[in-house]
């Protein structure tokens, strides 16, 4: 049997071993706080938002490739859905926790506001390590944990889709199990499915697409040129490589990239297309590197801009000080702590906040939820032509926000996002 405890409130989301603890759920509820402190919004309200609707957890029994049985424990949190069906990602991730998940869930009910999506925000995933599964554990795990939590999802309900340790191919087991246990073919279930059934064109770069869409929108804003602005970026995977290629195409010169073995360097600039992404084989970064430095000097850099596109946790107060970039760019999920936040600002660099940076993800789950509910594909050029529109009316509002308060760009994006979900809270109203 796998020991997995059901309640970790002592596991942060990113290294454990940090001396700063900081669960993802006292993150997102500190940035509530301060950002609604700011705002002249309902604290009724507020107090709501504070807790997420409904937490369900499961045990998932699974066969494995021995003939031995393991139980494996799941999450599925569900924040709010006051704009729209909840969404969100799996995990598959030894650190997966009650908290994580709640914390996680909330970060997506602001993520959709601030993009103006009509969902609401949830994540869920399984304490597991998917390495130490066989791909026929991983989709017996997948299935199992489609039908204990079957009950609770549904493209009307809620939609997961892909996250850290789960991946295209889990979307679409899920997929198969939600449609043969409905006995209806449905794939508005999840998203970040493979486009053979219903997946949208666009959807896996998505997120690394934003963030580079971001960091180009930034230069912009602070007038610095693309074709002089260099970039280090933590964590070669969906997101990191996809950044890391378009700032590359589109003439900004990355210097640093990484995985988990340590960081590759060049000053000179790296050719982003020659070193494989995470996916294209694991764990090869520094296989291609000539200079490898390791990977928490790779976060204090001087460089233009640092791109944390890994674990979360990972700017802290212990190495905020030492930050030498202008911006960074949040491609992770919370990589910056609290108390790194305010160090961050109090020094004056820009910090382009997670709920924006990496929203082009779920942006793009929108896109393929309506595929699916209307029967009818979009071409890759559409998608991104619908998310670059899409990144810059969110962008615009956000903007607004923070040369009208004289604030973080973190507390504009919470606050174009608190007030679209007050709205939306002041129109209902409270049931019954
Ligand atoms: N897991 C991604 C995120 O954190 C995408 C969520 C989705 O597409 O629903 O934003």
């Amino acid at each position: 049997m796998t020991a997995n405890s059901p309640h970790n409130p002592t596991t942060a989301v990113g290294s454990a071993d940090s001396s700063e603890f900081e669960s993802a759920l006292e993150t997102a509820r500190r940035q509530l706080t301060h950002a609604a402190s700011q705002l002249d919004i309902d604290s009724n309200i507020v107090e709501r938002l504070k807790y997420p609707a409904k937490i369900h957890e499961v045990t998932v029994p699974i066969e494995r490739d021995d003939g031995a049985v393991d139980v494996f424990i799941g999450y599925r949190a569900q924040h709010d859905s006051v704009r729209g069906p909840y969404k969100g990602g799996l995990r598959y991730h030894p650190d997966v926790t009650h908290d994580e998940c709640v914390g996680l869930a909330m970060w997506m009910t602001w993520k959709c506001a601030v993009m103006d999506l009509p969902f609401g925000g949830a994540k869920g995933g399984v304490v597991v390590n998917p390495k130490k599964l066989s791909a026929g554990e991983k989709e017996r795990l997948t299935r199992r944990f489609t039908e204990e939590i079957r009950s609770v999802i549904g493209p009307n309900r809620d939609v997961p889709a892909p996250d850290m340790g789960t991946d295209a191919q889990t979307m679409a087991w899920i997929m198969d199990a939600y449609s043969m246990q409905e006995d209806e073919t449905t794939p508005g279930v999840v998203t970040g499915k493979p486009p053979a059934v219903g997946g949208s064109e666009g959807r896996e770069e998505a997120p690394g697409r934003s963030v580079a869409i971001v960091t180009r929108l930034v230069c912009e804003y602070y007038d610095r040129q693309l074709e002089k602005t260099t970039v280090a970026i933590q964590g070669y995977g969906s997101v990191g490589a996809n950044a890391a290629r378009l700032l590359d195409e589109w003439g900004a010169t990355v210097v640093a990239i990484s995985d988990v073995n340590g960081a590759m360097y060049d000053p000179a600039g790296i050719d982003t297309a020659a070193v494989p992404s995470h996916d294209e084989e694991p764990e090869a970064v520094t296989k291609y590197a000539n200079n490898v430095i390791p990977n928490d000097e790779l976060l204090t850099l001087d460089v233009d801009v640092l791109i944390p596109a890994a674990l979360g946790n990972v700017i802290t107060k212990e190495n905020a000080e030492a930050i030498a970039a202008d911006f960074v760019v949040e491609g992770a999920n919370g990589p910056t702590t609290s108390t790194a936040d305010s160090i961050l600002a109090e020094r004056d660099i820009t910090v382009i906040p997670d709920i924006l940076a990496n929203a082009g993800g779920v942006t793009v789950s929108y896109f393929e939820w309506l595929q699916d509910i209307n029967r009818r594909a979009w071409s890759l050029e559409r998608v991104n032509d619908e998310l670059e529109v899409e990144m810059q009316a969110a962008w615009d509002a956000v903007r607004s926000e923070f040369e009208r308060r004289d604030i973080t760009w973190r507390d504009a994006a919470y606050i174009v996002a608190l007030s679209r979900i007050a709205e939306a809270h002041e129109a209902r109203g409270l049931w019954p």
